[in-house]
């Protein structure tokens, strides 16, 4: 089997999209490390292979207070298809 990939964007529709990679960014407001596991927190209807925006929730504590942050980063979800069996 051969396969020819192509790298347009496409959407994902799919309104609960779980995907296998942990995501780590900082907070621009505190400076905070926050984590996005794919494993439980989904994207919802992604675009494939062009960037696609990721919304970050960050809880910290600042000056004794609890304070909720929330920022975008973005990524690059790429789909490819590949033969299990070369010809
Ligand atoms: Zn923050």
């Amino acid at each position: 089997m051969r396969v020819e990939n192509t790298d347009k964007p496409f959407e994902i529709e799919v309104k609960r999209f779980y995907f296998p990679a942990i995501l780590y960014a900082t907070c621009p407001t505190c400076g905070k490390e926050c984590a996005k596991n794919g494993n439980g927190d989904y994207l919802s209807y992604p675009k494939a292979n062009t960037p696609t925006k990721v919304y970050f929730y960050c809880q910290s504590i600042v000056d004794g207070k609890d304070v909720e942050h929330e920022f975008t980063e973005e990524i690059i979800l790429r789909v490819t298809v590949e033969p299990v069996k070369n010809d």
